[in-house]
């Protein structure tokens, strides 16, 4: 399949199902966005290993849960190709190289990982490969050369790093100046264009718990037990948002409440069309004329509205699942064609085609 269009490329780790995070960070975006770009949307199972290695048949179960979750959302594998990371070999070939373009402390520093060890909990108990994913994020990237990267804020430094490692590559291999300006790299004979991150309209949407040790809303996150998924059915919604971490010190409705950082908040103002109906309610909130109770409800009708849609087609797919897997088989037939061209090209740059 090939086509003129931009390419775009994004992806997501399989460590759980989908949720509303990904859905206003970079799925919604990437619905909107497969007519007019040449999409590529990676299953990145072989990063799950990094923080559950033991755990392979959960693995296994998340992807197709996260394709499920794609063909939900509304992504079409007529238009798009989806495909698991792991069958694209080239993959693996041109992360060895990268790795040689970043410099580890370069890795070390780079806040994203930081963070992870932090929130996950990791300690130093982390395994080598842990800090190999940023490298292979690189060639999941640019084993498409792809020109955007639809992302949510916690990726944007191993976007960073990816450009870093395109640049690095184009200069020392293709003999482009580095002098030159990001988007004339290709055009000055670079193998890979220097490719753009394209944010939601949320770059980090906060979890349905409260503070963690330091104070800090966590982001909605697959591992840390505080999502809304796309394929919660409206009994589920309605547990979380019943029960989701509102202002701690409002003990009753006429207490004055606080709006800002308050997921209730957070969520209407994300979610909610009825920006009336929200501007209101928040003042109340803040006078103490309105209960919590009356928001969540608001609250789930609005999710619910949301979500449903994508839940009902998610259980079309399910009921045939030889459907998915011929799905991700399509995907990763048409992904190897693209990524096996840049491998070639690559080798080819670095004199190493024997
Ligand atoms: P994990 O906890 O396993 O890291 P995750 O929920 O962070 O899972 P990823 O697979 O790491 O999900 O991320 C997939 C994409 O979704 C990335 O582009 C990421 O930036 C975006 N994303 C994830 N969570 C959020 C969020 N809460 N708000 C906005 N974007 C998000
Ligand atoms: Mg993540």
């Amino acid at each position: 399949m090939t086509n003129n269009k931009p390419r775009l490329l994004t992806g997501d780790t399989p460590t759980g199902k989908l949720h509303l995070g990904h859905w206003v960070g970079s799925v919604e975006n990437r619905v909107a966005m497969q007519n007019d770009y040449d999409c590529y949307f990676l299953i990145a199972n072989m990063h799950a290993f990094t923080t559950r290695a033991t755990r392979f048949a959960e693995i296994r179960e998340s992807v197709l849960d996260i394709a499920l979750d794609y063909l939900g959302a509304g992504i079409d594998p007529q238009k798009s190709t989806m495909f698991v990371q792991s069958d694209i070999p080239a993959i693996s070939e041109l992360t060895f190289f990268f790795s040689m373009l970043i410099p580890f402390s370069r890795v070390m520093r780079n806040p994203t990982i930081k963070d992870e060890i932090r929130d996950k909990g990791l300690g130093d108990n982390y395994p080598f490969g842990f800090l190999l994913y940023p490298v292979g994020q690189i060639a999941d990237i640019l084993a498409f050369q792809p020109e955007v990267v639809p992302v949510g804020e916690d990726q944007i430094p191993h976007l960073e790093m990816t450009r870093e490692a395109a640049r690095r590559f184009n200069q020392i291999y293709c003999a482009v100046d580095s002098h030159i300006n990001d988007s004339d790299y290709v055009k000055a004979g670079g193998l890979f264009p220097i490719p753009q991150a394209i944010m939601g309209r949320t770059k980090r949407l906060i979890g349905t718990t409260g503070p963690d040790d330091h104070g800090n809303l966590l982001k909605m996150s697959k591992s840390l037990n505080n999502a809304i998924l796309l394929s919660d059915d409206p009994d589920s919604i309605k547990k979380k948002v019943m029960g989701m971490y509102t202002d701690p010190n409002r003990l009753k409705a006429t207490d004055k409440g606080q709006v800002e950082n308050n997921p209730l908040w957070v969520f209407h103002e994300t979610f909610n069309a009825d920006k009336t109906w929200v501007a209101e309610a928040e003042e109340r909130y803040r006078n103490g004329s309105i209960g919590d109770v009356e928001c969540k409800k608001q609250l789930i009708d609005v999710l619910v509205e949301i979500i449903e849609p994508m839940r009902q087609r998610r259980l079309q797919y399910a009921n045939d699942m030889e459907q998915v897997l011929q799905i991700l088989r399509n995907g990763a037939e048409r992904a190897n064609a693209v990524a096996e061209k840049t491998l070639k090209q690559a080798k080819d740059a670095m004199a190493q085609l024997y």
